[in-house]
């Protein structure tokens, strides 16, 4: 067997520094780049999620095709900066750069003042196509750190119903008086759906469910916000078999009662609060410490964003166009803009109707 040849301590050294110069220079001029180029809406690609409990449905929620032909498609992630699965720009001068980078190289331009906040993006946005059943799950609070592996927080999410199919349900919170040993004994003998409060959504219901909630979804389509984690308890996962795996997935009994807020009451819709009539009409769905999320519905011609603040858009009814400095950005159904704190406020023009999702970013530090 021939040894490689030792290329030597200092020639290590030397391809060490090497590398670590080509990265810094690689840095400085994407730097340089993004002080050069104007900020305008930065358009994200959706990335897809095989689900066993997932569908073909997101193909009416977007405006590009989904892959495969009858792969079950349960999400589309559309703004992630997790590490296993990133964001890039769609398109313009920082087509390709993942929002990861985006936010290492030009934070305030980014997030604004709260830039010095967060280390990666605060928040995850999906859209989830649930033709059977999702799993009845729980996430941790921000205050269960012993459930939370390093550099993860909580997850409060809430969803926005975009289709809801013959056999539509939410599963959201419990009555009152049910605790922790009731679901142990509903869990035995495969109970336990008779004790989630539920309720047949419409389209157009939003449900916050703060971290602590037990939550499930079956026959739906909605676009879910969430703080950026992925740190879920399986509580049931209704006897099923994963048709890629052959197998049942896992379940974290223990750890779902753990975190499960007890005593819980059952969650319904919000209700919208109007802030305005015109020139668009603008609902309030949420407004929590982790992001608020409002509705605009309208035509013509309105304001979108606010002042040197990051804000997210989501089409999800109508196309547009985004005017910022005079140059225009068109948007479609399905997709997910973010406008850069160096944007802020834009208009949105459409010749028919839009209905736009506007998200805010928490304005506090993570704990
Ligand atoms: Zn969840």
């Amino acid at each position: 067997m021939i040894e490689p040849p030792d290329i030597g301590a200092a020639a290590k050294t030397r391809a060490l520094h090497a590398n670590a110069a080509q990265e810094d220079s690689g840095r400085r001029n994407r730097t340089e780049l993004m002080n050069r180029i104007p900020w305008y809406p930065l358009r994200f690609e959706p990335i897809y999620q095989y689900r066993p409990w997932g569908g073909r449905r997101l193909a009416n929620v977007l405006s590009t095709p989904l892959p495969g032909d009858d792969e079950r498609i349960g999400e589309a992630w559309l703004i992630s900066d997790r590490d296993e699965c990133l964001s890039r720009v769609a398109d313009g001068p920082l087509a390709g750069q993942t929002i990861a980078e985006l936010i290492r190289d030009s934070p305030q331009e980014l997030l604004g003042a709260s830039a010095a906040h967060w280390r990666r993006f605060p928040l995850l946005l999906k859209f989830l196509d649930v033709c059977d059943r999702l799993s009845v799950q729980v996430h941790p609070t921000d205050d269960q750190t012993a459930f939370l592996p390093q550099a993860e927080s909580g997850k409060t999410e809430a969803w926005v119903v975009l289709h809801s199919g013959a056999a539509a349900r939410v599963y959201a919170g419990l009555d009152p008086q049910i605790t922790a040993e009731d679901l142990r004994q509903a869990l035995a003998t495969r109970t336990v759906a008779d004790y989630l409060a539920s309720f047949t959504p419409q389209i157009g219901d939003a449900v916050l469910l703060p971290a602590g909630t037990v939550h499930s979804l079956q026959d739906v389509v909605v676009f879910e916000v969430q703080q950026n984690s992925d740190v879920t308890f399986r509580l049931d996962d209704w006897d099923r078999i994963d048709a890629k795996t052959g197998r049942r997935r896992h379940l974290q009994v223990e750890q779902a009662l753990a975190c499960l807020t007890f005593p819980q009451g059952m969650i319904t819709p919000v209700l919208p609060v109007v802030e305005a009539v015109w020139p668009v009409l603008r609902e309030r769905l949420f407004l929590c410490e982790h992001f608020g999320v409002w509705r605009l519905h309208g035509g013509s011609s309105f304001p979108v964003g606010k002042l040197a603040t990051a804000r997210l858009l989501v089409c999800i009814e109508g196309g547009g166009t985004l005017v910022h400095d005079e140059a225009e950005f068109a948007f479609r159904k399905g997709e997910v803009l973010l406008l850069p704190a160096a944007i802020g406020l834009c208009r949105c023009q459409t010749p028919t109707t839009v209905t736009l999702l506007e998200i805010s970013l928490p304005e506090s530090p993570p704990p």
